[in-house]
């Protein structure tokens, strides 16, 4: 069965096709400047060169009909017709309490994830078009929709509510939600296959670090509890968001530089993190050369960030009664083992260590520890597109 899997931002959409039964990648691309001039789409067939293919796209529809017309071109397309697509499956960002799993698209689910439009109004919207877009073009072609949120749903009361009047929570729903869930899900099974146990039986602290980050306790296959909250703004520190802060703060700056709601968003979401404390950049290879060559604020941030992350690996095994792993992806995790070494230096108490060498070796599953480690380290790339297919496939065929 061969699956699209469908990423749809407001002007933009991510896609790749991948076939199931062998795993692999067919083709992916990005169509860029959706309903804007001088749109285009960047289409990579798999063992082949990029091509770019400038053409109007007024809507999502134009831009999916694009896509298809790439996926079946003679020269470098992968398939031979559209038939040749058993299902899509879309990322969507915020299912609310409403998902608690991927599901088969249908009316209802449409409106149900309209109904999370308040809680995440950027994404959500988008998404909801890149469906229907798909409707549109592939009728009859059944679509799956896998949530950012979904897997957090396991999370305890005592996880999800925030201390503010309970009403907020009746009215608003007003808890905490978390994200990246397609990604902590795909990369705590992977971990428990790499120790060759049963997820049921094993507790593991998943850090995805990217330009956005979180990290998850997942307890026998169920998140217990996750950094990021209402929205992907909490947590710990990120490349341009602040994460955790007094919320004093907000009022405070508010008043004292004269912002309003747009502009303290836009402070928190845009200015903060490693950027806005190091006045470097948002990345960190960027940050680590400003620190080498003695940009002091530029380390502060670095160390801000670790610590964090250390902070929540020890409150997490202590809300978890102990850790079996600690599992590193998405860019930073992935890539940049000074700072997951960083990480992870101190706490030699709860068992983990891990080997220089072994840590400095990327873009594989690997596992990291030293020698008389009793938890385990481990890194492992994430594949939140191969996640949502897999999903699109066990609900679709
Ligand atoms: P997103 O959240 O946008 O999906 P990614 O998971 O792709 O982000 O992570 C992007 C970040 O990964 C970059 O901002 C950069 O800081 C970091 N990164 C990528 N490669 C490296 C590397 N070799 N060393 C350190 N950091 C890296």
């Amino acid at each position: 069965m061969k699956i699209l899997v469908i990423n749809a931002g407001s002007s933009s959409l991510k896609y790749q096709l991948i076939d199931m039964d062998t795993k692999a990648v067919l083709a992916k691309g990005l169509c860029e400047r959706i309903t804007l001039e001088g749109s285009k789409l960047n289409h990579t067939p798999a063992g082949g060169e990029k091509v770019v293919i400038e053409s109007p796209m007024p809507s999502h529809a134009e831009a999916i009909k694009l896509v298809i017309d790439a996926l079946v071109d003679k020269n470098h397309g992968v398939i031979e017709s559209m038939s040749e697509i058993g299902a899509v499956g879309h990322r969507v960002v915020h299912g609310g309490e409403s998902f608690s799993e991927s599901v088969v698209i249908t009316d209802e689910v449409k409106k149900a994830i309209e109904g999370c439009i308040e809680l995440a109004p950027l994404h959500n919207p988008a998404n909801l078009i890149g469906i229907e877009a798909c409707e549109k073009v592939m009728p009859g072609v059944p679509q799956v929709g896998v949530f950012d949120t979904a897997f957090h749903q396991t999370m305890p009361e005592e996880a999800y509510l925030y201390g503010i009047p309970y009403e907020y929570y009746e009215k608003y729903k007003i808890r905490r939600y978390g994200f990246h869930g397609t990604s902590h899900n795909y990369v705590s099974g992977k971990a428990a296959e790499l120790l060759g146990k049963d997820i049921k039986d094993v507790n593991i602290i998943t850090c995805h670090l990217g330009n956005g980050s979180s990290v998850a306790a997942v307890k026998g296959g169920k998140v217990i509890d996750t950094t990021m909250g209402l929205t992907p703004l909490a947590g710990i520190l990120m490349g341009t968001r602040s994460g955790d802060i007094d919320p004093a703060i907000v009022t405070f700056l508010m008043e004292k530089e004269n912002l309003g709601i747009n502009e303290i968003n836009a402070v928190l979401n845009k200015k903060s993190g490693v950027l806005g404390v190091s006045g470097v950049s948002s990345d960190f290879r960027d940050l680590s050369q400003a620190a080498e060559e003695g940009n002091k604020r530029a380390d502060a941030a670095l160390k801000m960030f670790s610590y964090g992350i250390k902070k929540y690996i020890g409150s997490y095994a202590a809300a978890m009664g102990g850790v079996d792993a600690i599992v590193f992806t998405a860019g930073v995790g992935e890539n940049d083992c000074a700072t997951r070494a960083d990480i992870v230096d101190g706490l030699e108490f709860l068992g983990v260590k891990i080997d220089a060498d072994k840590n400095s070796l990327r873009g594989q599953a690997i596992d990291v520890s030293a020698e008389g480690a009793t938890v385990r380290t481990l890194v492992i790339p994430t594949d939140e597109e191969m996640m949502i297919a897999i999903e699109t496939e066990r609900l679709t065929k």
